[in-house]
């Protein structure tokens, strides 16, 4: 399973000194990305990577292992809306990433073909302080790549992961007295746009979704938190952290990705399993968590979040009661007429369902890659019906399951 064998990697670094321009730029204005300007080509036998910055930026180059990758982090640049498609010539470089990381910080993930070591980087500062970032990437030998990646990822760069959550005991489940607690994941973001179709992106889409959601939930009186509440790059094990800090009784993530199958289309609802219920829903989860990992993040540790023996016991208690979530999501989605996929509810392995006593679902929304989906995500009314239809679930499986809760208690 692609999980596992992720988490028992990992990831290890080469850092390069970072390179702090000069001359005195002004700070206030963002820098921005020329892509015609710049290229990742092969060149010799390696790889060139020549940015065109429009202001000379700190930067920091390293490279992980366990899929070999180049990692560029910067002080934040503003790419537009060019997509690293657009620049990206080179047969060496199977996949290049780009966008904004957390707040300040934009990054470049080039995923290699093979083991490179970087040969040369260096910024040059143009008299307008305008920047031209040059790195050559040579090929190494295996040995010479692990030497170079074993001394662990540079410390600055666990920036992004949560300090690992220490939990007592499960909490409390909800009872019915409290307002329901509800942490809605809008998928993706940042240097992760997930799904595209045209200029619309699925972490746009959903932010958009679940901002109006928030609403429609807190206006029945529950109390809402987002796992991001703008477009920047939020790793899977941090909305799980979030779900817990909040405090959470249930955790929806939202969904609306790509599938190539024509039939991808209608509502879905995916649970956490082990095995997934068909190929479609195994490489939808692959390619969740591959985002964290071409983003530099490694999922390693996820499981550390809580004691083992603790974990598999707060998971069978919360597992049926996800199920029931799912359940009511399906049925009060078709209720309000809404659109389900013919297999409503799938399973698979999805690392941010992964939080053992928190009920945790994820909703396709819809599919990006279906024509009449994209239609029906971009019109107000269907939208509003669909949030009606999970408001409507929450409700019906809340009151199910504080009645549940009381009995277990008694
Ligand atoms: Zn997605």
């Amino acid at each position: 399973m692609i999980l596992r064998a992720l988490s028992l990697c990992l990831a290890a670094a080469a850092a390069v000194p970072a390179a702090v321009p000069a001359v005195a730029a002004d700070l206030t204005a963002l820098a921005h990305l020329d892509p015609a300007a710049s290229r990742v080509a092969d060149e010799g036998g390696g790889v060139a990577v020549d940015l065109a910055i429009s202001k000379a930026v700190p930067y920091r180059a390293f490279l992980l292992d366990a899929p070999p990758r180049l990692v560029l982090d910067f002080s934040e640049v503003d790419f537009g809306a060019s997509r690293p498609g657009a620049l990206d010539t080179s047969d060496r470089v199977l996949g290049l990433a780009w966008g904004p990381i957390r707040e300040g910080w934009s990054r470049l993930v080039a995923e290699l073909d093979g083991p490179y070591r970087i040969a040369t980087a260096e910024e040059r500062v143009a008299p307008g302080g305008e920047g031209e970032l040059r790195l050559r990437l040579l090929p190494e030998d295996p040995a010479g790549f692990a030497a170079a990646t074993a001394a662990g990822v540079p410390e600055v760069a666990r920036w992004a992961l949560p300090e690992p959550a220490v939990v007592d005991a499960p909490r409390r489940r909800q009872t019915g007295e409290a307002p329901l607690v509800v942490v809605l994941d809008p998928g993706h973001g940042g240097i992760d746009p997930g799904a595209e179709a045209g200029p619309v992106h699925e972490a746009g889409v959903m932010l958009g979704f679940a901002r109006e959601l928030a609403e429609v939930l807190r206006r029945a009186g529950m109390t809402v938190a987002l796992t991001r509440e703008e477009d920047v790059f939020v790793p899977l094990e941090t909305r799980i952290s979030v779900a817990r800090a909040t405090g959470a009784d249930v955790f929806l993530s939202l969904h609306a990705d790509a599938l190539a199958e024509g039939e991808a289309t209608g509502a879905t609802v995916y649970l956490l399993a082990d095995e997934a219920s068909d190929a479609a829903s195994a490489r939808l989860a692959e390619r969740h968590d591959r985002a964290d990992l071409l983003a530099g993040i490694d999922l390693a540790g996820q499981d550390d979040l809580v004691a083992g023996v603790m974990m598999d016991l707060a998971r069978t208690e919360t597992r049926p009661r996800s199920e029931r979530l799912a359940g009511a999501l399906a049925a009060a989605i078709k209720g309000q007429g809404g659109r389900m996929h013919r297999h409503p509810i799938q399973q698979a392995a999805f690392s941010v369902l992964k939080s053992p006593d928190i009920p945790s679902v994820l909703l396709e929304v819809g599919f990006l890659s279906s024509e009449a989906d994209r239609k029906r995500l971009s019109d107000p009314e269907w939208r509003a019906r669909m949030q009606g239809a999970i408001l409507a679930a929450l409700r019906d499986w809340a009151v199910a399951d504080a009645a549940e809760a009381k009995l277990i208690r008694q």
